[in-house]
């Protein structure tokens, strides 16, 4: 199943379409390439409703500010909880911050 067919199949041929210009990291500055796209997760336990959507306050993250992203992360991170994230989740929805693989790990 591809869940994302706007960034192309999750295969070698990924390099072609993750570009500098499609698919550079959010963060205000960084030149990088991102390594993720940020997704939000968030799954409320009275009403069963499921939420797994892209993360429009930050949609792309590069690795090193993926790995900031998570160590700076404050909150508890049980079911339903709002998480302050330095770089995702600028709204403050109730969930998580995910992160999908878009470069193969040896790149970036
Ligand atoms: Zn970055």
């Amino acid at each position: 199943m591809r869940v994302f067919p706007e960034d192309g199949p999750l295969a070698l041929t990924q390099s072609a379409v993750v570009t500098h210009e499609t698919h550079r990291c959010t963060v205000d500055g960084c030149p990088n390439l991102a390594a993720y796209r940020v997704m939000l997760y968030d799954f409320e336990p009275i009403g069963g409703t499921v939420r797994f959507e892209a993360d429009v306050s930050c949609p792309y993250l590069c690795r090193e500010h993926a790995a900031d992203n998570e160590v700076q992360a404050r909150g508890d991170r049980g079911t339903h909880a709002r998480v302050v994230y330095p770089y995702t989740n600028r709204g403050g929805e109730h969930g998580v911050s995910l992160y999908l693989d878009l470069l193969p790990a040896d790149t970036a």
